[in-house]
């Protein structure tokens, strides 16, 4: 698992993800890479068929709104219920949120 990344404009500090080329907000090329450690999930949806996939498993993805502010989409683990705080990583350039363990 690496750190997952998001895009912070150097003009106008807007956060952007997933990747793009310019800021949306004021057209600016040029971003800090920012990295995002944790969310709280806000939305859970399920994927039961991806196009193209015959082996597909139905998944779990949220809606996760990062201690940054901005909302990440990310794969998530079945336990995971709204309102769960989150890890976030990057697996292959994809997001995935795993549980923060209870102490
Ligand atoms: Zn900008």
């Amino acid at each position: 698992m690496e750190k997952l990344f998001v895009q912070k404009c150097s003009n106008c500090n807007k956060f952007t993800f997933p990747k793009k080329y310019f800021c949306s907000e004021c057209g600016n090329t040029e971003f800090d890479a920012i990295s995002i450690n944790e969310g709280k999930v806000e939305e859970i949806s399920v994927i039961r068929h991806m196009l193209g996939q015959k082996d597909w498993k139905p998944r779990k993805i949220a809606n996760i709104k990062t201690a940054l502010g901005i909302y990440i989409t990310a794969g998530i683990e079945d336990a995971a219920q709204v309102g769960d705080a989150l890890y976030i990583y990057s697996d292959n350039g994809a997001p995935i949120g795993k549980l923060v363990e209870e102490k």
